[in-house]
Order: structure tokens, then C-alpha cells, then sequence
């Protein structure tokens, strides 16, 4: 059998799996690339030359596991976002290309900003994808406090060694902590992508072969159960002219909105993702021309 023999068995394989693969010739073109520790320019390369025995048993085992559900991020380890490769492991939220909006969004109400010194938060950073690929981007990140937080273990040791990889030289605190709970106020921007699906919704997901761990996805009854406590604990946390952001659904927009106007956010903006869905709602605490 040739490699590229292999790979066509694969996407087959995938396609017939128990749970529905969105791209099964992709998803097997990365498993094969990992396997044969090679990049796509090297697969492509090799595709007429036989596959190599001593590696069937890999092959067949992450194929499986990826027919049965999980994430090709958790069997390569790693996900690129916002052109950075993260660290990814299991039990631990895959970036999305669609969180990408989120920092987009921070990076664009940053940038007017004469500002140095800031206090940043990423809530429920997960890989901490947002927090530090925001950090990467932005001018002045040197002089940057940046708090990554977290309640799942998998997930801060997954941030932590991203912090370690990728934000050398800057001043991360990566914490176990309930929302804002261990964050110590005076902060200008919090960043967040919490779980926003609805128990049901996140219900189906699981019966449907979803493997991410429901902490990460379950927003309680209506989805927005840690939304309504985080806009709450921002408000007493940012200082005036400061932003908290938010990834969620689209429907969900006009009462996260709704929300942040109880709360006391006197400003709000949305921010849609590459397909158009209203994907980030901003509040800033302040009046209208505060800014940051
Ligand atoms: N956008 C994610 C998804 O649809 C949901 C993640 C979340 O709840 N933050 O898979």
C-alpha cells in the first residue's frame, strides 16, 4: 500500500465512522502528516512511496480514536490560531477559528490606545489561545499584566505550558480560578469565550460523539449562566473606559446585550465572524466617548 493508498483508506474510514467527521480527507491528511512525522509539502512528496509498516499500529489507532469522536487537535497535540500554534491536549477546548473575531476585536479597540501599562484578563482561557495570542500582537505587551484563568487542571496545565512556549519575557499569571474570583480588580480589558451553549444543546453534542469536556460548553438552561455572572463580576472589576468582550452565539446577542445594560455598561458593540454571525459582544464601562 502507498502512503497516498493510505490516505484515501483513512478518509474512507472516517467517513464511515460512528460519529460524522466534517472533513474526513483533511482530518486524515493531518493524522497521516503526524504519523509520518512529516508537514503537508513532505506528504504530498512521498505520496507514491509504500506506507511504512512500523507504522500501521499508529495509524489504525488514531484513526479510530478519530472515528469515534475525538478531536484531531487531542491526537496531534497541538492547533494553530491566529496563525500561532497551540498547544492542545485532551480534556481541553480546541481553538476555533470563529474565537479568532474575539481577538480581533480586542486588538482593534486597543489600538488606538497611547496607554503602556495594562491589565489584561483572558476568563476561561482553556489552551489560553485568546490571552496570548492577544498578547503577541498588541503593542506595549512588555509592560502587560495578563491574567489567564481557569477551573479545569487539564486546562491550566495546557495554558501554563503555552505561557512557557510562547510569552516568554512577558508577565503572565495563568490561575486556578472561578471567573474573576482570584483576579485582583483594576483591570482595563477581560476577554472571555466561556461555555455558552445551552445544557440541552451541549447534550446533544455529547450524544452525537462530542468529546470536549462539557465544562467548557455547558452555559447552563438557557446558555448564559456564566455570561450574566461574568458581565456582573467585570463591572466591579474594570476600571472606567474599560472593556469586557464576549464570544457567543448569534441569538444570544441581543440579550447578553440586554444584560450589559442592567449590569451598568453604558456602551455596547458587536463584532461579526468570518461568516457573518454576530459573534463578540463588547461593554464598555464608562461614558459613550471614554474609550479605553
Ligand atoms: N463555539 C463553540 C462551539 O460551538 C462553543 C464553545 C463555547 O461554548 N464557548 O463549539
Amino acid at each position: 500500500m502507498t502512503i497516498r493508498e493510505a490516505w484515501a483508506a483513512g478518509a474512507q474510514a472516517l467517513r464511515q465512522g460512528e460519529v460524522a467527521t466534517e472533513s474526513p480527507e483533511l482530518d486524515a491528511r493531518v493524522l497521516l502528516c503526524w504519523v509520518l512525522k512529516t508537514d503537508l509539502t513532505g506528504l504530498l512528496r512521498r505520496y507514491s512511496e509504500p506506507f511504512p509498516d512500523q507504522e500501521s499500529v499508529t495509524w489504525a489507532r488514531v484513526l479510530a480514536e478519530r472515528a469515534g469522536g475525538v478531536p484531531v487537535a487531542w491526537l496531534v497535540g497541538h492547533q494553530e490560531f491566529m496563525g500561532i500554534e497551540f498547544l492542545v491536549a485532551r480534556g481541553v477546548l480546541v481553538p476555533r477559528a470563529d474565537t479568532e473575531t474575539l481577538v480581533e476585536a480586542a486588538l482593534e479597540l486597543l489600538s488606538p490606545l497611547s496607554q503602556e501599562k495594562l491589565r489584561v484578563a483572558d476568563v476561561c482561557t482553556g489552551t489560553g489561545c485568546v490571552g496570548l495570542s492577544l498578547a503577541a500582537s498588541a503593542r506595549w505587551r512588555q509592560s502587560w499584566e495578563l491574567w489567564l484563568t481557569d477551573l479545569s487542571p487539564e486546562a491550566l496545565a495546557v495554558a501554563r505550558a503555552n505561557t512557557v512556549s510562547l510569552a516568554s519575557g512577558l508577565q503572565v499569571k495563568v490561575v486556578d480560578s472561578d471567573l474573576l474570583a482570584e483576579v485582583p480588580g483594576e483591570l482595563d480589558l477581560i476577554v472571555s469565550n466561556p461555555p455558552y451553549l445551552t445544557t440541552e444543546e451541549t447534550r446533544h453534542r455529547k450524544a452525537s460523539g462530542w468529546q470536549e469536556p462539557e465544562l467548557a460548553l455547558d452555559g447552563g438552561e438557557d446558555g448564559l449562566e456564566l455570561v450574566r455572572r461574568l458581565l456582573e463580576e467585570s463591572f466591579g472589576a474594570l476600571v472606567e473606559g474599560g472593556w469586557v468582550l464576549l464570544e457567543a452565539a448569534d441569538a444570544q446577542m441581543e440579550k447578553i446585550g440586554a444584560l450589559a445594560r442592567l449590569v451598568g455598561f453604558s456602551e455596547t458593540r458587536l463584532w461579526r465572524d468570518l461568516s457573518g454571525r454576530q459573534r463578540v459582544l463588547g461593554a464598555c464601562r464608562g461614558g459613550f466617548l471614554s474609550g479605553l
